[in-house]
């Protein structure tokens, strides 16, 4: 007899209560939603109907302790809110900072901010959802940031350019990492601080935003900040901490992230699997033939290892303990295995996986992004190899 245990797999955790409102929620945004959305210029492309809808929810104030209003709720089942959305026709990139952005005031934030900001973004009523870090010579490497900002009276006068910065049109708040003093050789992103932008102010005197035409649906958009102020208590924790804080937050982001993948894996494999199922080819369904199942079941595997590494991440995480190293291996394989199991999907296709209307070619778009941002294979081997394996540091 089989043995149940063993064979569990899983996603069999019994998260219904948090699957099924969010399976239903999404279900009114189908494919054709999506599509729509790209067909429209860059700048009106912002999915706003969804957004609000997952803003209502509640979902995305999972993490903000209840005593500042949140949820409170495990970074596990974080990740199994993204991972429903995910195996969805949705994806989360418009909404995701909402649900993990505060963490940095929650950690770092002043009482003020606090009581400002966290029950009003658990809530929904403002929206944290971007964060500007990149610019044109500052994507993998931070050292080379040149944004900077200067203390002059009682404002922090911020000059530069930052660039494909996910949904900072539409979004109340934005962390901005930006430059207070020079670095050092030895410590050359010391001297980055974080600010929190209201971006309503800021739009409207010394930062001006373009929509991005690219080939996923993020949002991102292209800031200059021309002689932006921003109050001094627009800082988060210490003057000069910003990067020691962001490489905290990216832990954070890495697990759900991963979720995400793990998310877009079960997309790609239902339908690699009902299609199988149905196309018939040479006389009987192409699900008969190992050509057809094993990458299926090669990349299924991957997920499995990718999911547990991630659990695991999670649960060092909600014992407040930083998972390091964990957190990105666990994107880094999320993100590979749903790239794997895109890539068997859209084999399983054949021609139609070309077709818009089936939505592979989109979220297989969408699966390739995540390898790369945030926080790409660079930056996630590079932690597991230097703090993981104690090589040393080559970048
Ligand atoms: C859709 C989208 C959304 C984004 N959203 C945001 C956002 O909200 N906020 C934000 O701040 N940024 C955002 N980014 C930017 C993203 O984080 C950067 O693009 C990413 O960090 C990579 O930086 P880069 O493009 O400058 O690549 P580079 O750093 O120039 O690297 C180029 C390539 O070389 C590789 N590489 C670099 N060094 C090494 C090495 N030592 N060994 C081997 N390979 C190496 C990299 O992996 C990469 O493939 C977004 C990007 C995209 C495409």
């Amino acid at each position: 007899m089989t043995d149940e245990l063993l064979m569990m797999r899983i996603d069999d955790d019994n998260y219904d209560e948090f699957r099924d409102p969010l399976k239903a929620l999404c279900a009114g945004f189908p494919g054709a939603y999506w599509r729509a959305l790209e067909d429209k210029p860059a700048d009106q492309r912002y999915p706003s109907e969804f957004v609000d809808a997952l803003m209502e929810s509640g979902f995305l104030g999972a993490l903000i302790p209840e005593e500042f209003d949140g949820a409170g709720l495990s970074l596990r089942i974080a990740a199994i809110i993204l991972e429903t959305i995910h195996s969805t026709s949705c994806n989360a990139g418009a909404a995701i900072g909402q649900m993990y952005l505060s963490d940095i005031l929650v950690r770092h934030g002043s009482d003020a901010q606090k009581q400002k900001y966290l029950g009003a973004i658990a809530a929904g009523e403002v929206r944290f959802l971007a964060s500007a870090v990149t610019e044109t010579e500052t994507g993998d490497d931070l050292a080379p940031m040149t944004t900077s900002a200067a203390k002059t009276g009682d404002v922090y006068v911020v000059n530069g350019a930052k660039q494909w910065v996910n949904n900072a049109l539409n979004s109340d708040l934005m962390l901005l990492l930006a430059r207070t003093s020079t670095g050092t050789p030895e410590n050359p992103t010391a001297g980055l601080t974080a600010f929190l932008v209201d971006m309503k102010t800021a739009l409207k005197s010394g930062m001006s935003g373009q929509a991005i035409d690219s080939m996923n649906n993020d949002g991102a958009s292209d800031l200059v900040l021309d002689g932006l102020e921003l109050p001094l208590d627009a800082v988060i924790g210490e003057v000069g901490k910003g990067y020691e804080y962001y490489r905290e937050l990216a832990q954070l982001e890495c697990i759900l992230y991963a979720a995400c993948a793990t998310g877009d894996s079960a997309f790609f494999s239902e339908r690699a699997i009902t299609y199988a199922n149905e196309r018939v080819v040479f006389g009987r369904p192409i699900a008969y033939n190992q050509g057809i199942q094993f990458p299926i079941s090669k990349a299924y595997v991957e997920v499995q290892g990718a999911k547990l590494i991630a659990s695991k991440a999670a649960a060092v995480y909600d014992s407040g303990k930083q998972p390091g190293p964990l957190a990105s291996m666990a994107k880094h394989m999320a993100c590979e295995a749903a790239w794997q199991m895109a890539d068997a999907c859209f084999t399983t296709h054949g021609g139609f996986a070309f077709a818009r209307e089936y939505d592979i070619e989109r979220k297989w778009r969408d699966a390739r992004v995540m390898q790369m941002t945030p926080q790409g294979r660079t930056a996630l081997l590079t932690d597991i190899a230097v703090n993981d394996l104690g090589m040393p540091q080559s970048i």
